[in-house]
């Protein structure tokens, strides 16, 4: 009874949660949710068809798969040690490398970790990591089935954002923990974690909404859950850039991931 009880409450929630993010209906058999029509016409997404390629094309590197594929995440924090190659090492109490499935076919990658994030040694557990495990949820996904990280691995002072010598240190690591998870999908976080990966300057109200290739992984920027709790109207268009990247990783692929 107290169980039923729970249950109810944890349905509502999700409910909630769906409604906050613009949905309106809810297919219960496949447990797949479908965005409102919203504007009246326009038909749901086609993630093949929302494929695109990067316009202003960065350096042509940055589209090829890292070097290091194979290498394990243990390897690699490993290699970090108790790092001390930037200026942010005497401030942090932890560093933050990640967490999740180490073979997750998607990826957050987020800013730099916070205070509850460099207290606990463990990526978005504050306050915006507690809205995207919710956003998480309504695609069907748990925490455990993603592996998600940061550009930076220690928190900068005051949460002020990284500077360009502390990202210049840090993410040939990202780069090495991208290449070991092989995710099909990288989710970049706002419009920092976008930016810093796409070497861009263009603001994420751009970047967002559509795929771009990288690394061998489709990339797919969205709003940062930070900007989410202090712009809640916002929600909607991550639920449909979540969406997009649901729809993908349900459809088939051409090619599995080789192992
Ligand atoms: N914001 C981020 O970008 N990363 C975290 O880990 C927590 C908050």
């Amino acid at each position: 009874m107290r169980d039923k009880k729970l249950l109810g409450q944890q349905i509502l929630g999700h409910l909630k949660l769906y409604g906050d993010l613009g949905v309106r209906w809810i297919q219960p058999a496949a447990v797949r949710i479908r965005p409102s029509s919203g504007r009246a016409g326009k038909s749901p997404v086609n993630p093949m068809k929302a494929a695109t390629t990067f316009k202003s094309a960065p350096a042509a590197s940055m589209f090829d798969p890292v070097p290091g594929a194979g290498e394990s995440l243990d390897a690699i924090r490993a290699d970090l040690g108790d790092c001390r190659r930037c200026k942010l090492a005497p401030h942090r109490k932890n560093i933050v490398f990640g967490s999740g499935n180490p073979r997750a076919d998607l990826m957050f990658v987020g800013e730099a970790p916070g205070a509850d994030e460099d207290a606990q040694g463990l990526p978005f557990v504050g306050r915006a990591g507690q809205l995207l495990t919710k956003i998480l949820e309504a695609i069907g996904m748990r925490r455990e089935d993603v592996f998600i990280c940061n550009i930076l691995k220690c928190r900068p002072p005051g949460n002020r954002n990284p500077e360009t010598d502390e990202i210049a240190a840090c993410e040939s690591f990202l780069f090495r923990q991208i290449a070991s998870v092989k995710p099909k999908v990288i989710c970049a976080l706002g419009a920092f974690g976008a930016q810093t990966l796409l070497r861009t300057t263009e603001p994420i109200g751009k970047l967002r909404g559509h795929w771009i290739d990288y690394r061998g992984a489709k990339l797919m920027a969205t709003f940062h859950p930070a900007y989410l709790l202090r712009n809640p109207n916002e929600k909607r268009k991550v639920w449909e850039d979540m969406r997009i990247v649901q729809d993908y990783l349900n459809s088939p692929q051409d090619a599995d991931r080789s192992e």
